[in-house]
């Protein structure tokens, strides 16, 4: 491109702005001229915006009456590499491009003139007097561990006034400092050398280490089995990249997950680098946000929206847990994480590694046709072993009505008792019940907006409905037929099955882990830590427990409904009842001691169950990319889902109808129209939803053809679409 690289005063520029306007827009280049790529406040009618820089402006407008830029942020200006990024994620995933630089802009304060700051951090003083309000901003500061905070921050996330802070100031207990604002994260110590690997290890490390030299994309899926210990060997990837003077992204599925991993990088470096997701403080995100741009930070682990950070030059993307489903983003702009960590890293020729003891299918298959590097990494870490995996077939088990913990489990966790192990029960379902039926007239109480059951949280005293979080205080009558008394849970929620544990087990101490149960994340971090030291001895968990957390002392994993995810027509039910099988499995028997899962199941034949028991994993992704593959399915062929919502019970079938009537862009390419139907999830806070499936074959040119196909079409009045391409659910 034969662009200027910088506008004078007065040049005409084109700007991208953040606003939904269909097209960018010129303005007059601002005192001291701009770059190309810079980050500019312009003015938008009464309003000043955030944009970029997009090139000469077109003037194709009366230049009297363009308006100059306001102000050139004092921040890096956009590189060529995220330009180009930006915009072939949005072609992808047909966002619009005005939504992309949203969410590579999503940070607060980033006009604020640079200055410096008053912040607050902890001092050495103990006050005179301890109150309830002062105990809790310095319990705010020891968390964080060192880390300041502005007087809002410390004194919002303390719950309490700010006076409270100076207070503490005047003591000695907090420290008052200025400072500018957003500094560079302290160097991490590349010359440390890491915990001593295995031959295993070894091995990995050496080969990923070879792909970083060579300074050029390449994708390699790292799988290794539960305990193989993946992290310290994606951990000499990043040393080796850094020591290349080059950029790291570590992306977790999970932000719980987030301080183990934090105290382990400041482990192995002797620092901790910076932190990207939404639990982070607005002062935090910005420096992050400036920092990545001006090379301040060199590693940055974070949720899947670190991924649209300014890098200066990132040299490597680790997507932990790559198959897990948090990585697909499904609300506002629907991208895939893992997906776009590829692309991204295409275009600035980095490397990725996706690790995964339980690799998604798409990625299997990606290795397997030669397009990603695998390496297998099957020696558990230390003695630790791989769990006996049996199934409790509970056709032969004598059950009461209301009970799911089968006699024979009972045994089981009894027996770890005596030896002071402990037992994990797992049921992937949040609170007490996920239905409340009326046993007078039979009325099942269901979500005011959805057509989602309310699901009883007998610890928050309240029923909830887990599509769009409402939530209401348990009646005390049917709120159809006003009978007193008569509502009744059906099924077990985890609550429900802590109860249950109770009554078989008085003596043992139950903890249950669910995210709801914890206030914030570090409520939650504490609360698995004490666990993992042995602070129970049975753990009633949701899915939560089978995303990377270690228990030493734990050595049976117990599924309460093993057939839970094979209900329903999902694509994914088979592959993802499979992968949470497997890694909740994983968790029992991390140390010395020998662990064992079983599954409840009514149906121990299902081929899904039989493969998960067998632990033989390659034969089970063969088997299923065979039926996919058969069925044209991904990864063998694509799928775009199209969501159609109204508050109007009829338009969206209507509108869906005339859709699918003019569907000749599809059938050019090949592609088939299904629908449309009315979603699994008929409606969510008071719009009811339609969907359309749009299957194409492998290769065909499907987003430019749904483009071409949706180009006529004028949404009806309140009438949303959405497109999600590669979708992951189908709710
Ligand atoms: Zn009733
Ligand atoms: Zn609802």
């Amino acid at each position: 491109m034969d662009q200027p690289e910088f506008y004078a005063e007065g040049a005409l520029v084109n700007v991208l702005t953040t606003q939904p306007l269909d097209r960018t827009l010129d303005y007059r280049a601002p005192e001291g001229g701009c770059a190309q790529g810079a980050y500019v406040q312009v003015p938008l009618g009464p309003r000043q915006v955030l944009g970029v820089v997009w090139g000469p402006g077109r003037g194709d407008f009366d230049y009297a009456k363009i308006r100059p830029v306001t102000r050139v942020l004092n921040v890096a200006p956009m590189r060529d590499e995220l330009r180009e990024f930006l915009i072939r994620a949005g072609e992808y995933t047909l966002t619009p491009i005005d939504s992309m630089l949203r969410l590579a802009t999503r940070v607060p304060g980033l006009s604020d003139p640079p200055s410096m700051q008053k912040v607050y951090r902890l001092g050495d003083q103990t006050p005179d007097r301890m109150t309830d309000a002062r105990a809790r901003v310095l319990a705010v500061l020891e968390d964080y561990g060192g880390l300041a905070f502005t007087l809002k921050e410390l004194a919002d996330m303390a719950g309490t006034s700010s006076s409270v802070v100076k207070g503490l100031v005047t003591q000695g207990a907090v420290l008052e400092e200025a400072t500018p604002r957003d500094a560079p994260y302290p160097a991490l110590d590349l010359d440390r050398s890491g915990k001593p690997l295995t031959g295993d290890q070894e091995n990995a490390a050496t080969r990923l280490r070879a792909g970083l030299q060579s300074e050029s994309y390449g994708t390699t899926l790292l799988r290794g089995v539960t305990g193989s210990g993946k992290t310290e060997v994606y951990l000499e990837a990043v040393a080796e990249c850094l020591k290349l003077g080059r950029q790291a992204l570590v992306l977790l599925p999970e932000i719980a997950l987030t301080a183990e991993f934090l105290t382990r990088v400041e482990a192995r470096f002797g620092a901790r680098p910076a932190e990207w997701h939404s639990g982070v403080t607005m002062t935090e995100r910005r420096r992050a946000w400036k920092m990545v741009g001006q090379g301040g930070a060199q590693l940055v682990v974070g949720a899947r929206s670190a991924l649209f950070l300014p890098y200066r030059d990132l040299g490597l993307i680790v997507v932990d847990e790559e198959h897990d489903n948090s990585y697909k983003q499904e609300d506002g702009s629907l991208y895939n994480a893992r997906d776009m960590a590829v692309l991204r890293a295409a275009i600035c020729g980095a490397r990725v590694v996706l690790a995964s003891a339980t690799p998604s299918l798409e990625s299997w298959a990606n290795a397997e046709a030669g397009k990603y590097e695998r390496i297998d990494m099957t020696d558990r870490f230390g003695p630790a072993i791989l769990p006996d995996m049996d199934a409790i077939d509970m056709r032969a088990e004598a059950m009461s009505s209301g009970k799911w913990i089968s006699p024979s489990l009972q045994g089981e966790v009894r027996q770890r008792m005596e030896k002071g192990e402990q037992a994990l029960l797992f049921l992937n379902r949040r609170g007490y019940a996920p239905v409340t039926l009326c046993r007078a007239c039979g009325e099942q109480i269901e979500c005011e907006h959805c057509s989602a059951s309310m699901v009883e949280h007998r610890f928050l005293k309240r029923l909830v409905c887990h599509q769009c979080g409402e939530s209401r205080p348990m009646p005390e009558k049917c709120p159809s037929c006003e009978a007193e008394g008569t509502l009744a849970p059906i099924g077990p929620g985890v609550e429900r099955l802590a109860e249950e544990a109770a009554e078989l087990f008085p003596d043992a101490r139950i903890a249950t882990l669910s995210s709801d149960l914890f206030g914030s994340a570090r409520a939650l971090k504490a609360g698995i830590e004490a666990i993992a030291q042995g602070g129970a001895d049975i753990i009633i968990g949701t899915q939560l427990v089978a995303k990377g957390h270690n228990f030493p002392l734990l050595t049976l994993v117990g599924v309460i409904d093993a057939d839970l995810g094979l209900q329903g027509s999902d694509l994914r039910a088979a592959e993802r009842t499979f992968q949470l099988m497997r890694q909740v499995a994983g968790r029992a028997g991390r140390s010395e001691r020998k662990g064992a899962a079983l599954l409840q199941t009514y149906q121990p034949e299902h081929p899904v169950i039989r493969a998960i028991l067998d632990g033989d994993e390659e034969s089970f992704w063969r088997a299923e990319a065979d039926q996919r593959r058969a069925a044209g399915m991904p990864p063998y062929g694509r799928l775009a889902g199209i969501i159609l919502s109204s508050p109007d019970p009829q338009a969206p079938f209507q509108f869906g109808t005339t859709l699918a009537r003019h569907d000749d862009a599809l059938r050019e390419i090949g592609a088939q129209l299904f629908g449309p139907a009315a979603a699994p999830i008929a409606r969510i806070r008071g719009r009811h939803r339609v969907r359309l499936l749009v299957k194409a074959p492998k290769g065909a040119p499907l987003q430019q053809a749904i483009t071409k196909w949706l180009a006529p079409a004028r949404l009806p009045k309140d009438m949303r679409l959405a497109v999600d391409i590669d979708p992951q659910s189908f709710y």
